[in-house]
């Protein structure tokens, strides 16, 4: 092999260290990239692949980018999915023997960008780690730039990772390889496209400095083992001081309502499921906030709606103070809207890359906040007067930076100009002496134009040459011999210098450099202080975005006439809703009203609800309005109805829509029939099941066994409450055998001039024939409409008549269906189902 160059070989060596990334090798004022990183980057960039000798056999690709731009190419590559190592020079490339010293100095990677280029204002951007020990999982989940830090674990099932994964809408993970491996095969159960890394734990020794150990003691095992994937891999990645992340937020699951991915799509909470754009989703409705923080809070309140009576209350007590009281919520408002991004802000700042505009955002957020705090303190509601009671206002470090820093710095820290005088006696002499320099050069150039009589002479300044003095070429000849030194030809000048200016510029020069020297070295003091200062900052931050969520859900309420609900613990069981809506669906439609209709879900009488009804009749609409209300009830925010008693639900489901059939390529019917199996195992009494159109996919007689022994199910074995809709009208019998089930139905009113949707829910099951009327309304042509009524006449006939499916088949099939279905160690669910379907599907079957 030949022998590459001592540069390509330093490259090599370091290329070692980051296989998994794009490695930018600081080169002058390129970082280049060499071998496959340069192919593969110059597609993904679209930028000019070329190549050079190293000394091997063949040029070495080659491809580079300016390092100013780097942050827009590093941005790209984040995007899709890539790392990036920025490899710097360490040392002066004047100074250096041999090959300039280069190292990695840190590995941007989509979970852990900290440039505002990538990473949005209103959403957090957290990485997660997953570890396995013995049969539990760990999950922690970071977001880098507030600093964020959240720890839980689950026992053995991965699908109860995936569902706490998804509430992080995670970009990358890194974990445990026997976890990690099973994850990626489930790609399709994840919100985001996700890296994965492949990592191990930290030692022990280095975990200790980066949290207490009163932090650590207070987790399990497995939490620490994902908390020390965690900060491993962001100590290998970000190679600097972690000093924002100390504290670890760890929890329950079940503190919160169980969503699992899908319920979160369906019911668009967060990411509508066309586009995944946020407008047209509750979090577009409900936020109001005035900061980023607070619209962070926001969703991550809606991420997980609690599963507390006692801290739902208290949220609700302050939103309804907020909603009563205009004139308290717009003064809040407006000391919100003054307020910058403090948990960013303070993020950059243990980072070290806060700059002097970061700081001075600080200190005006900080001056805000006592106003905020006396508003809260005299609102009359106790959930805001103990969100302020004894509150750091951080009053000592605003009027730091007050005293240090400029009202109006430079982007840069590295070139002066930051501090304030009077801070620094030292710096404010060195400043005089750059002034009396400058006030000695603009004297310089007075006597000179006297003592020459050229009036066009100047002093200018380059960074090559330092001072001159400019004469044009015209003036050349009125210039007296020997007096000046000839520093440099232009095209129509001349400059030169004198040995007294050449003194003088050292003297001006020295001082400047020492001067921007000192302001860096105490600007650095300053956020090395505040940096110390952290958790007090991170807590205020906390509170102030905690204040913008209440004043959000008040105002989006008080917008919406939404009215406090009634929260009451699980075992109250009923769910009653008078005149509910869909505050969504509400909000966007334009010029006709919302129809509102009410819910009555209760033990003694009916707790499931068996909808039929044509297509477009709002059957959807109003399922997920139910599982919306129970949600805003559960986040403490109002709810769209005129009144509403709701009891905490500790999961809900969904199986909606055929918007995620697709989804890695799967049948609608079997996509159904796995999310069927998931609630069979994990619904309880105290879930909400909201299933659309059970039973589509397969042929009608299956369909509608599969449904019944669905409903059947849910009623007898898992007595939740629930709402089913089905075009299956013939399964309206059901409520004769099934107690706790009503038919509903959506009213339609005919009329000579057709159907009127009514979007009333009333009781009693649907008329079949809307179908057609539904086909005549479209415009289908006369003769097809009028044989389709006559169809329908000879098929309105005895059950066993319909259908020329034999009993064998369908119990095949409803087997099949079942035994499909991957079965955990707990079979009953779906066999037991599978056999009631077999059961039912002999009804509408004819007999052998
Ligand atoms: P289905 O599920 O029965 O096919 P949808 O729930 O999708 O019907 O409703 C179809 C459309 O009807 C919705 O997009 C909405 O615009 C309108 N709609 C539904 N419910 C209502 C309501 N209660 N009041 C007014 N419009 C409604």
């Amino acid at each position: 092999m030949a022998a590459y160059t001592p540069m390509i070989q330093q490259y090599l060596a370091i290329k070692e260290g980051a296989k998994d990334a794009f490695l930018f090798f600081r080169l002058g004022d390129f970082y280049e990239m060499f071998f496959d990183d340069a192919i593969l980057a110059s597609r993904e960039l679209e930028i000019t692949l070329t190549g050079r000798e190293g000394g091997g056999e063949s040029r070495i690709p080659m491809c580079g980018i300016p390092y100013h731009a780097a942050e827009g190419y590093i941005a790209r590559l984040i995007e899709k999915g890539y790392k990036v190592a920025i490899c710097e020079q360490v040392e002066d490339p004047a100074a250096a023997k041999g090959v300039v010293r280069r190292e990695i100095i840190r590995v941007v990677t989509p979970g852990t960008v900290m440039e505002t280029k990538s990473i949005a204002d209103k959403a957090n951007n957290f990485i997660v780690s997953v570890s396995a020990l013995d049969d539990n999982y760990g999950i922690a989940a970071c977001d880098l730039t507030t600093g964020e830090l959240y720890a839980t674990s689950v026992h053995r099932s991965l699908d109860l990772v995936i569902d706490e994964l998804n509430v992080y809408y995670p970009v990358e993970v890194v974990g445990d390889a026997s976890v990690l491996e099973q994850l990626m095969e489930s790609a399709a159960n994840f919100n985001r496209t996700i890296l994965f890394t492949v990592r191990e734990p930290m030692e022990t020794g280095q975990l200790g400095e980066q949290f207490d150990a009163s932090e650590l003691a207070r987790l399990t095992p497995v939490r620490v083992r994902a908390v020390s994937l965690l900060t491993g891999y962001l100590a290998e990645t970000q190679k600097r001081s972690l000093g924002h992340v100390r504290q670890i937020r760890s929890y329950e699951p079940n503190q919160f309502m169980i969503l699992d991915p899908f319920t979160r799509r369906n019911l668009e909470l967060t990411e509508t499921v066309r586009d995944r754009s946020k407008k047209g989703t509750l979090l577009w409705l409900l936020d109001k906030t005035c900061t980023s923080m607070g619209a962070r809070l926001l969703r991550r309140w809606i991420d997980k709606p609690l599963l507390s009576k006692a801290s739902i209350d208290e949220r609700l007590e302050a939103v309804d103070k907020l909603h009563r009281d205009l004139i308290l919520r717009e003064d809040l408002r407006r000391d919100l809207s003054e307020i910058y991004d403090l948990e960013r802000l303070v993020g950059r700042v243990a980072f070290g890359s806060a700059n002097g505009r970061d700081l001075n955002a600080l200190r005006t957020s900080l001056e805000h906040v006592p106003s905020l705090t006396a508003l809260c303190a005299a609102s009359g509601s106790q959930t805001l007067r103990t969100l302020v009671e004894g509150v750091d206002d951080c009053a000592d470090l605003a009027a730091m930076i007050g005293t240090v820093i400029v009202d109006d710095p430079p982007i840069s820290v590295r070139e002066g100009g930051l501090i304030r005088a009077g801070y620094d006696e030292y710096l404010d002499r060195l400043r005089d002496a750059s002034v009396s320099g400058k006030k000695w050069l603009a004297e310089l150039e007075r006597k000179e134009r006297e003592a020459t009589g050229i009036k066009s002479l100047k002093i200018g300044y380059n960074k090559v040459f330092g001072y001159f003095l400019e004469v044009s070429k015209a003036n050349l000849s009125m210039l007296p011999e020997g007096r000046y030194e000839r520093k440099q030809t232009l095209a129509n000048a001349e400059r030169f210098v004198t040995p007294e200016l050449k003194e003088k510029e050292r003297l001006i020069l020295e001082a400047e450099e020492k001067m921007v020297d000192l302001e860096y070295a105490r600007f650095v003091e300053l956020r090395d202080h505040l940096s110390s200062h952290m958790h007090r900052l991170q807590r205020l931050a906390e509170m102030v975005a905690t204040m913008d969520v209440y004043q959000s859900l008040a105002a989006v309420s008080s917008e919406h006439r939404f009215i406090k609900p009634t929260v009451t613990e699980a075992a109250s069981y009923n769910l009653v809703v008078e005149e509910g809506r869909h505050p969504v669906v509400e909000a966007v439609m334009e010029g006709v009203p919302f129809i509102s209709n009410g819910t009555n879900l209760t033990r003694d009488d009916f707790s499931m609800l068996l909808i039929t009804g044509p297509n477009m009749a709002g059957k959807s609409t109003y399922m997920r309005q139910v599982a919306l209300i129970c949600i805003m009830a559960q986040i403490g925010c109002f709810v769209p109805a005129k009144k509403a008693e709701v009891p905490l639900i500790d999961r809900i489901f969904t199986r909606i829509g055929a918007a995620d059939d697709l989804i890695g390529g799967q049948s609608t019917f079997m996509v159904e029939m796995k999310d069927i199996q998931t609630m069979t195992e994990k619904a309880t009494s105290q879930s909400l099941v909201i299933i659309d159109e059970l039973g589509r996919g397969t042929s009608t007689a299956e369909g509608m066994a599969i449904a019944q022994a669905v409903i059947e199910f849910v009623h007898n074995e898992v007595q939740c409450k629930a709402l089913v809709s089905t075009h299956f009208h013939e399964l309206a019998h059901l409520e004769d055998s099934l107690p706790k089930l009503a038919n509903a139905c959506m009213a339609v009113q005919e009329n000579a001039d057709g159907v009127t949707f009514l979007r009333k829910l009333v009781p009693g099951a649907a008329d079949s024939s809307y179908g057609i009327y539904c086909a005549q309304l479209a415009g289908l042509p006369e003769g097809i409409i009028t044989r389709a009524y006559h169809l329908l006449e000879s098929l309105e006939q005895p059950a066993a008549e319909r259908t020329e499916l034999r009993a064998a088949g369908v119990l095949n099939a409803a087997r099949e269906a079942a035994s499909a279905v991957e079965l955990p160690d707990k079979p009953v669910p779906v066999a037991a189902m599978a056999s009631v379907a077999a059961e039912s599907a002999s009804m509408y079957t004819a007999p052998t």
